[in-house]
């Protein structure tokens, strides 16, 4: 059974179509890479199989249940202890420490000061940032921040992690320590991954490979067979 499952998805900004009869689906342990051009739908793809956006038609389903028709604040609370997100565009809080970042949703699921604070600093660790807990995320490098956004999503211990160019602003060597935990995350503790990429280096991480396009999904080889 998928780990995420979405059939026949809809979403429009106004009169711009977002996603056209978008189908997907992720297993857990799975790494699947989503890619394709600029504008074509990858990020409401993730934002709708996140339950972040309610697509305006087709289904989603976490764990076999309807996730798309789960009311608030239900919908909220399974997001918040069961999935990660990694934004393509930032979203740490600057004010904060890297340290208070990464402790934050974790507070938010109650789990009590100092096993949050222990757990950001092992996270910190796994992502090769030690030492840098008590900076304010404002004067991180750009590959520091992506690191400490990924640290922030993984702390809950996600059942499903969705990435929007996790690796953008990372070097080569950075880059490949990241996709190096995520293939463990999922070997090791079935975590599902959902990976935005251009990167067909870090693609090829991915189990499987799909392609956005007019926002459609569809088998990496049904575009290189020239659809
Ligand atoms: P990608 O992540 O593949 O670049 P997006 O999912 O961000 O694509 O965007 C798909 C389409 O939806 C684009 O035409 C984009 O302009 C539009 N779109 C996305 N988000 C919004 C928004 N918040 N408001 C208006 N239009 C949006
Ligand atoms: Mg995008």
């Amino acid at each position: 059974m998928p780990m995420v499952e979405a059939e026949h998805l809809f979403r429009s900004f106004g009169t711009t179509p977002a996603l056209r009869d978008a189908s997907v689906a992720v297993a857990a342990g799975e790494i699947l890479a989503v890619m394709g051009p600029s504008g074509s739908g990858k990020s409401t793809l993730l934002h709708c199989l996140s339950g972040i956006f309610v697509p305006d038609s087709g289904e989603i389903r976490y764990d076999g249940r309807r996730l798309d028709t789960l009311p608030e604040p239900a919908r909220t609370a399974l997001r918040r202890t069961a999935f990660g997100f990694v934004f393509q565009f930032g979203q740490l809080v600057p004010e904060l420490t890297v340290a208070d970042n990464i402790a934050l949703p974790l507070l938010l699921n109650k789990v009590r000061r100092q096993q949050a604070y222990a757990t950001a600093a092992g996270w910190l660790d796994r992502l090769e940032l030690e030492g840098l807990g008590g900076r304010r995320t404002g004067e991180l490098s750009g590959g520091q921040a992506q690191r400490v956004a990924i640290a922030r999503a993984l702390a809950i211990g996600p059942r499903v992690l969705f990435a929007d160019e996790p690796t953008g602003s990372l070097d080569s060597v950075t880059g490949e320590t990241v996709m190096r935990l995520l293939v463990g995350l999922a070997r090791e503790e079935g975590v599902a991954v959902v990976l935005v990429t251009h990167d067909s280096r870090v693609a090829g991480y991915a189990d499987r490979r799909v392609v956005v396009r007019d926002g459609r999904v569809f088998a990496s080889h049904e575009v290189e067979a020239g659809r």
